[in-house]
Formats: structure tokens, sequence, C-alpha cells
């Protein structure tokens, strides 16, 4: 499908939005990223299987697969589609989840260590948190907060399939579970609510019929109270991450720039050791105005065939 084509089929005032706040070959490109669906990825469980395992298993079951260089959990499926993977026995079993790359790069970029504890603040279905309960090998504790009780079920399924013991589920305003705990956390994961425009798939309407202006305001300010609910329950010294499956850059670039400002130099933003092919320094400039130069630490990642559209930021408190 053509840039054109692509552009056709989007709500017109998103594209619009896109070409005011991104260099033109920069729109271009994100609109060549929504014009095919994607392949379908998934991450091994470690606390189920090894990735030697599940690339047996799934050898066994007809599934080509390709590893991901930058994270030796991570699987790229070449021929089948996700009601294949969910058919199996190995996904049934919780040793697989499927999950897209992107999503996969907060939880390296935190890094939770076992033994830590870590507040996931908008956790459901559970991507991140089982991924860092992996990470930290079921060692620790996760406090994983969540609005919506229909996915807090989802979540809580999740967690059980994966194996994972840590994570005790608050179904409830993230905001409010923060600061119950104030300066308890070695880290912070904030995955935030967003627009989603980082998923979008020209063939499928699902994916960008809900969005609008009006959307992305109300995501705008929910990702601030989370944010600053988040910087609250970090102990001194501790990291967080924020991150979205969004392009639009007031709830990605200018979201932690204003956050900076309001914490008035009591966090810092770090640069990621991970280095992720094809994932892109953040915006200098948005609609004019140069940014923070410390926000170019930053990184968005760029929708295509093999990744969603995102965006991932690391910040230390200091101590
Ligand atoms: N981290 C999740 C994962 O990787 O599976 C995805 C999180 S999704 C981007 C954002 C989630 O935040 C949604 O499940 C939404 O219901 C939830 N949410 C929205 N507002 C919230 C709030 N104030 N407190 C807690 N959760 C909230």
């Amino acid at each position: 499908m053509s840039v054109r084509a692509v552009r056709s089929k989007l709500p017109g005032e998103f594209v619009d939005e896109l070409y005011r706040a991104f260099p033109i070959s920069e729109a271009d490109r994100i609109l060549r990223g929504f014009a095919r669906r994607r392949y379908v990825t998934l991450r091994a469980n470690t606390l189920k299987a090894t990735v030697d395992e599940v690339l047996s298993e799934l050898k066994r079951a007809g599934v080509k697969c390709q590893r991901v260089p930058w994270y030796s959990d991570a699987l790229v499926i070449q021929n089948k589609r996700e009601q294949y993977i969910e058919s199996l026995e190995l996904y049934v079993q919780g040793k697989v989840y499927l999950q897209s790359l992107s999503s996969m790069i907060p939880p390296l970029v935190l890094a939770p260590q076992p033994g830590e504890t870590v507040l996931d603040i908008a956790a459901a279905p559970g991507s991140k948190t089982t991924q860092m309960a992996a990470l930290m090998q079921n060692r620790g504790r996760i406090v994983a907060a969540e609005i919506d009780r229909m996915r807090a079920e989802r979540l809580m399924f999740n967690l059980e399939r994966q194996g994972v013991t840590i994570a005790e589920v608050f179904t409830r305003d993230g905001v409010i579970v923060a600061d119950e705990f104030p300066e308890s956390f070695d880290r912070v994961l904030v995955d935030a609510p967003c627009s989603g425009e980082g998923l979008f798939i020209a063939s499928q309407p699902a994916t960008y019929n809900h969005w609008s202006r009006r959307m992305c305001k109300r995501c705008a300010v929910s990702q601030r109270r989370l944010f600053d609910a988040a910087a609250r329950a970090l102990k001194p010294g501790g990291a967080m991450v924020y991150s979205t499956c969004t392009l639009n850059p007031d709830e990605n670039e200018l979201m932690v720039e204003s956050f900076l400002k309001r914490w008035d130099h009591e966090f810092e933003v770090l640069p990621m050791k991970l280095q992720v092919q094809g994932w892109a320094p953040a915006l200098e400039q948005v609609k004019g105005r140069i940014v923070m130069p410390e926000i170019r630490h930053t990184r968005r990642v760029f929708p295509s065939q093999l990744m969603e559209g995102f965006y991932v930021a690391l910040l230390a408190k200091k101590g």
C-alpha cells in the first residue's frame, strides 16, 4: 500500500497532526509503517522454560522463528498467526507470552533485579509485569495497579498462567495505589494509557477508529497524574521508565519535558544502554520549538512490519 493510500484511510486530523509534528520524511516513514500487518512475536517465559526448549517445541509444531539480536528471549514468528500459537500446548502452559517487540523494551530498559521492589502503575494485561517478574527470577515484589476491573482480571489470569508469584494486583487507580507507598520502590514503570497511534494498521480500522484529538488530550491528563504519582512512590536513587505506544509528541517528548520542569531538578533523564535496531533519538524540535536537550536521551521506535510505534524514557530520582 502506498503512502498516499495509507493516508487516505486514516483520520484526516491525525494525518494533519503527523505532518505538523514530524519532518515530511519521518511522517512518510510512519505512514509506510502502517501499510502492512506486523509479524507475530513472542517472548519465551524463562520462569517456565528456556529459550532453547521453546525453540524446539515450536520447531516440532512447524513454526519458523527468528531470534532478535537485542533480546535473547524474543522470537519473531515467520509463518504462523496468533491463533495458531494460541492453540499450542506451550502457549496454554505459559511457556511463551505473545508480545510485541516494542512492548518488550521498557522492562529491559528499567532492568529490575531479583529481590527489588517494583511498581507497575498501569499494568493490564500484564505483558510487562510478567516480563519483569521473569527478569527478577520471581524474587522480590511487584505491585501491579490497574483501574479497569475486566483488564485486572485478565492481568491476574496472565500472572497465574505465566507462573508469577511475586506480583500483587490492586484493582484501583494507580495514583491511589502509588500514594499508599511513598518513596518505597526501587523501580517504577509508567506504561501509560495513550492514544495508541503506534499500533495503527491501515487495513484494520479498529486500530484507529477510536482516535480523536480529544482522546489524546484525555490521555495526556491521565499520563501526567500517573507520572507524578509514580515519582512520589519512587525511592530517592531509584529508576523510572515512562513509555507509550503512541507517536504524539504531546504524550511523549513534551510529557517528559513538562515532568522535568514540574519536578525541578529532582529527576534526570538517563541514556539507555540497550541498543535496539532502528530506534531513533526523540524529536529535537516540536512544532517549531526546541525541546530540552536531555530529552534527546529518550527514544522513539518507528512503526514497521517488525515493531509497533513506541516511545521510552529512562529517568533517575536523585538520591
Ligand atoms: N503495561 C501493560 C502491558 O504491558 O500489558 C499495558 C498498559 S496499557 C498501555 C494502560 C493500562 O492503564 C490500561 O490497562 C488501562 O486500563 C490502565 N489505566 C488507565 N488509567 C489508569 C489509572 N488511573 N490507574 C491504573 N491503571 C490505569
